[in-house]
Parts: C-alpha cells; structure tokens; sequence
C-alpha cells in the first residue's frame, strides 16, 4: 500500500489537489474531513448534543461510511444514503470542526481511515492529522496552505456555486474561527508534521500545484527503489 498524504486549512485547496494527484496516479482518493462531516450530520439528524462525547463517539463507531465513484465525481455514502452534497453545508462544516476535538470520535474515524488504507492499492489522504497521526507512514507528506484571504475567496466561491451566498468578511472570520479550533485542540491538531514538503499555493494555479506535488512523489519513488 503505498500512501500520499496532504493537511492544511480549510480552503488551501487540499481536495481539489487530492483529486487530480489520485486521479493521476490511479489511485484512490479517502477525503478525511468528509468522514467528520458525515458524523456531524448523522449527530444533527439524530439530535445529539455536541458536547456529548460519549454518544458521539458512539456514533462514530457505528456509522457506516464509504466513497463510491459516480460518473467519475466520488460520492460520500452515510448508512447507504448519498450525503455528499448535505455535508457541504457550512453548518455541517462548523459542527463537524466542534465534534471532531474529541479523541473518542478521532480514535473511531482514524480506525476507518486505516481500514479503508488497508483494501486499496494506492491512496491519497487529505485532512488535518493525516500527515501526523493517520499516516505516520506516508511516502511523501505535504503540507498546503494559502492566507486566510485567499482561502476565504476560493470557499466564497465555492459555496456560491452551491448557492449559498455569503460575504467574504463572513466567510473569513469562519476560516478564522476553524483555523483556530483546529490547530489548537489538544488532540491531533493541524500542524506541519516535521517531514512534510510545505507548498503556499496563492499563487499557484491548480495545475502548477498538482505539477509540483507529481514531481516530488516520482522522486521519492526513484528514490525508494
Ligand atoms: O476539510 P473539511 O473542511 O471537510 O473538514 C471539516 C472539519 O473536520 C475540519 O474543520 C476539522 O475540524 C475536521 N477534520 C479533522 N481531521 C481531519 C479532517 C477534518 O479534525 N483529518
């Protein structure tokens, strides 16, 4: 099993970069935040308090999770129910940033996420710890950010292409408010993992940033062997 994991904020673009590297590759794309996500939709359906470790973590050793590829597009499937476009809500994304402090919870979703690394050939995992907890294993480990303004705009437009429509003002102090819950929490918090390669993609185009992370991982597999 070979593993490419990639960790940053919320908007640096780490989905998108994924995608195109597994698509690439051929190998299979495993979209952490997407699991974290579903869990905070399954706890809002299911009317569970946010500060209830215990039921949450309960929760997430239940839910079933799997990404099926739908006319090329992956799809998020929650308990057999296609999610992928509920989950997007900045809601879900705001909730799934509260639960997800909780080791409960992380220890459940990280056993899934190895799991799913276990059946597979080839992987590209995205997120916040996939670099430092997840897949200590990585053979190569990227790290990619962008400021707070330029991720503030590329979520803005995101999400009006989903039809939500927010100011940019709204939209940064979000980032703002998930850059710091995330990377603050004591469990796994979003760091720069020690050997990952650090990218600042503001002004990189996608496919300049795919161009480069394509480079760096046929070096590190010329160089493995
Ligand atoms: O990346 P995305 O915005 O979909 O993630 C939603 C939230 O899930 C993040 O703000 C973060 O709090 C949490 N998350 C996490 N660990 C991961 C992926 C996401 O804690 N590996």
């Amino acid at each position: 099993m070979i593993v490419i994991a990639i960790d940053g904020p919320a908007g640096s673009g780490k989905s998108t970069l994924a995608r195109q590297l597994a698509n690439a590759l051929g190998f299979v794309y495993l979209d952490t935040g997407a699991m974290y996500r579903a869990l905070a939709l399954l706890a809002q359906q299911k009317g569970i308090d946010p500060a209830d470790e215990r039921a949450l973590t309960r929760l997430a050793e239940a839910m079933q999770i799997q990404f099926r590829r739908v006319d090329s597009e992956q799809r998020v499937l929650l308990n057999g129910e296609d999610v992928s476009d509920t989950i997007r809500h900045p809601d879900i994304g705001r909730l799934a940033s509260r639960i997800s402090v909780y080791s409960g919870v992380r220890r459940a979703l990280v056993a899934k996420q190895r799991e799913i690394a276990q059946q597979v050939h080839g992987l590209v995992a995205e997120g916040r710890d996939t670099t430092t907890v997840v897949f200590p294993e990585a053979v190569l480990k990227i790290f990619l950010t962008a400021s707070p303004e330029e991720r503030a705009r590329r979520r803005q437009a995101q999400l009006r292409e989903q039809g939500i429509e927010l100011t940019l003002e709204e939209v940064l102090r979000e980032i703002r408010e998930r850059d710091e819950r995330d990377s603050t929490r004591p469990d796994s918090p979003l760091r720069q993992a020690e050997d990952a390669v650090r990218i600042e993609n503001e002004h990189l185009t996608k496919e300049q940033t795919l161009q480069r992370v394509l480079e760096l991982y046929y070096e590190r597999v010329a160089h493995s062997g």
